[in-house]
């Protein structure tokens, strides 16, 4: 620490526990209606509108359901993908894996891996993964002739999990095979509706990305249905979607892929040259590398062309400031929240705030100074504070730059060197967004 966005860059969780957290927030929102346990029989949609009808749990009848627009999150099979006719491009990996979760005994616990562990084993590859509390998960692959779908009795689990776990150990909490694939919808966006999560695309676990992908694609429409509801602004912004979140999750995926390959060997002399190339690469020594470096940034759409720093991801300092006479520590994204964020690095003089505060005005933007001495809050002039640790000053040096535009999405948009290159910066991201 501190780490370049703030957070460590890896937590474990249970998906369905964070679904259950979704969940319960977006049932306290006034403006959404939870309905669980409901199908979907059919989807489409005409020139105004587009629609769902839905079976309700408990009702005989079905009841249709109109939106301005339809987000298809209904996951790898999507069946209004399939309506629309939109195909999967195979960006060929196509394995069989068979995923044990065990409920370990607390006095096992420390006899296993602390850390995930990939066994890049020719005979059997598999990977051991670190769950919450007492849960543990081995992902096992599949050979050739073996079963690759449906239940398996413990008799065929157990033997599996020998070498790390065995009966009286812990408890086997569930088990499923699945075909670890890399697919990419070929189109993401028809009029009104747009597909997201494993509707539109699906990676091989390796990275750990696949939900984190969905995350992305909500992310990225969230902000712009916003521009579109709230500010007028013309739905053209929606083709921005695909541009930026397709090449986003065919590099990402390709990178799983590869490392699925790395990992996949099961020919014993490829898997003896690999491992003496991953020694040699590495200088002889085992180093680090972190996830977060392996994803890419964005690549096209609405960043700024050529400036600095355009399509990564914004870097997250905690920020100290004075207000009411207190001292208060946040992270910089509290400040921002989901607005566009205008920050410059340094003690503005009293022209250069007027010239920042117009330009973050004309783009709805929160106004930042990064300043070394203490930090105010000052409402009009923007907000001074001070960066704990050496995260956004350094980047920006690094870039040769003082000045940086991120947007809703904490994506950077582009830096700046000087306030002409900011101002001509921040036009073209207000023509971007099409207002
Ligand atoms: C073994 C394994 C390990 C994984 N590990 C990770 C990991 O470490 N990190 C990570 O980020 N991701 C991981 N993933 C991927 C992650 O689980 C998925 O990417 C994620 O669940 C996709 O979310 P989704 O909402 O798009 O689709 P889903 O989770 O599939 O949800 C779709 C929902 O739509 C519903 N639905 C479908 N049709 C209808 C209909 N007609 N009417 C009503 N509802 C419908 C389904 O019932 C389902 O609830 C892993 C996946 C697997 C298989």
């Amino acid at each position: 620490p501190p780490h370049r966005l703030g957070w460590a860059p890896n937590y474990v969780f249970n998906q369905p526990e964070l679904e259950r957290v979704l969940r319960n927030r977006l049932s306290q929102q006034k403006e959404a209606h939870v309905f669980l346990e409901a199908e979907v029989l059919d989807s489409g949609q005409d020139s105004d509108m587009a629609w769902v009808d839905v079976k309700l749990s408990g009702e005989a009848t079905v009841r249709r359901f109109t939106a301005t627009y339809l987000v298809a999150c209904d996951g790898g099979g999507s069946p209004i993908r399939k309506r629309l006719g939109i195909e999967l491009e195979d960006l060929g990996f196509d394995e069989a894996w068979l995923v044990i979760d065990a409920i370990v005994n607390d006095e096992k616990l420390s006899q296993l891996p602390d850390t995930q562990v990939q066994y890049c084993e020719p005979q059997r590859p598999c990977t051991f993964v670190v769950g919450p509390g007492n849960h543990r998960r081995w992902e096992v692959m599949l050979l050739p002739g073996e079963q690759s779908s449906g239940d398996y009795p413990e008799a065929v689990l157990w033997p599996l999990l020998s070498r790390w776990l065995k009966p009286g150990e812990g408890r086997l909490w569930r088990h499923a095979a699945y075909r670890f694939h890399g697919l990419v919808a070929r189109k993401w966006r028809e009029g009104r509706i747009l597909l997201a999560g494993d509707a539109a695309h699906m990676t091989p676990p390796f990275m750990a990305q696949g939900m984190v992908q969905g995350m992305r694609d909500a992310l990225n429409l969230a902000w712009k249905f916003e521009c579109i509801f709230k500010h007028k602004v013309g739905e053209a912004l929606l083709d921005s979607y695909q541009a930026e979140r397709h090449p986003h999750v065919v590099a990402t995926t390709r990178a799983a892929m590869e490392l699925g390959r790395i990992i996949c060997e099961r020919d014993p002399q490829k898997a003896r040259q690999r491992d003496a190339d991953l020694r040699a690469k590495q200088g002889g020594v085992i180093k680090t590398t972190i996830r977060q470096n392996m994803i890419p940034g964005l690549a096209s759409g609405l960043i700024h062309t050529t400036a600095p720093g355009a399509g990564e991801l914004f870097p997250q300092p905690r920020v100290t400031f004075n207000e009411n006479g207190a001292r208060r520590t946040v992270w910089l994204d509290t400040l921002a929240q989901s607005r566009t964020c205008l920050l410059a690095v340094g003690q503005p003089s009293d022209a250069e705030c007027k010239r920042l505060q117009a330009m973050a005005k004309r783009i709805q933007a929160a106004l930042v100074f990064i300043v070394s001495d203490g930090g105010t809050a000052l409402a009009q002039a923007g907000l001074q504070v001070e960066e704990q640790g050496a995260v956004m000053a350094p980047w920006l040096a690094s870039l040769g730059c003082r000045y940086v535009v991120a947007r809703p999405d904490h994506y950077v948009y582009g830096a700046a060197p000087d306030l002409d290159e900011l101002e001509q910066m921040v036009n073209g991201y207000l023509h971007s967004l099409g207002r």
